[in-house]
């Protein structure tokens, strides 16, 4: 089945068309391929089709596959989005480049003490309940600033920016606010004077609105391997 490839191109379409309403280059939006659930073998299709950026949820799925995959690792880059417990925080430390799914200043401590030395600095964003939804994981955003201040100030981890996964929304208008709120929120912290650059949102169902928000990071699972 070619339908992985065939996949990724109509992504990197709708990115194209995106970036073009919005006036960008399409160098500023960064694909990550959302591999949870779906086999090493699925996420070797993607690399051979060209992907290099690749998201995992859950912790030990993302360690199996970096081992079946181990002869890519030099060329791949790992970014956890999936939530993140304060007894997983070694592991992501010593394996991952990025973490999208920091929602505790003491998640941020654990994981710049455990960042082994040999290593560049873990990349790192700060998840931010931006609908304000009771079940959903993230800082408020009246505690961003307060969060991201303290993180800037870790020696094993640099702070890039902010991550949000927006309530679903069936029209383009209500999957931009959401988007245009947390495009705001790094607006702020940047007037602060703090160094971040990274927007992650948008999925397969939204990223055209996130990315004519400002979406630096689009993060889609479903679109290129299928419902899971
Ligand atoms: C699963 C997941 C995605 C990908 O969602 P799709 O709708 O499959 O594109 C993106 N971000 C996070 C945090 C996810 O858990």
């Amino acid at each position: 089945m070619a339908t992985i490839p065939n996949n990724i191109q109509q992504v990197r379409a709708r990115i194209a068309a995106s970036c073009a309403e919005a006036q960008r280059p399409v160098e500023s939006v960064t694909l990550l391929v959302v591999a949870k659930t779906f086999p090493a073998r699925a996420v070797r299709q993607a690399f051979d089709a060209g992907e290099r950026v690749f998201g995992e949820n859950y912790v030990q799925e993302a360690i199996d596959k970096m081992e079946a995959l181990a002869d890519l690792r030099e060329q791949l880059e790992w970014h956890l989005i999936g939530p993140l417990q304060g007894n997983k925080t070694r592991i992501v430390a010593e394996h991952f480049d990025w973490v999208h799914s920091v929602d505790r200043l003491k998640i941020a401590q654990r994981l710049s003490a455990q960042r082994p030395m040999q290593l560049p600095p873990l990349q790192m964003c700060l998840q931010v309940n931006i609908s304000g939804e009771q079940s959903k994981s993230g800082l408020a955003p009246d505690e961003v600033l307060r969060v991201a201040r303290e993180v800037v100030g870790l020696p094993r981890v640099r702070l890039r920016g902010l991550m949000a996964i927006p309530e679903p929304a069936s029209t383009h208008e209500a999957q931009r606010r959401p988007h245009a709120a947390l495009r705001e929120l790094l607006q702020r912290l940047q007037r602060e004077g703090l160094a971040v650059d990274t927007l992650s949102m948008g999925m397969t169902a939204d990223l055209e609105a996130a990315i004519l928000e400002g979406a630096t990071i689009v993060r889609v699972g479903t679109a290129i391997f299928g419902a899971r």
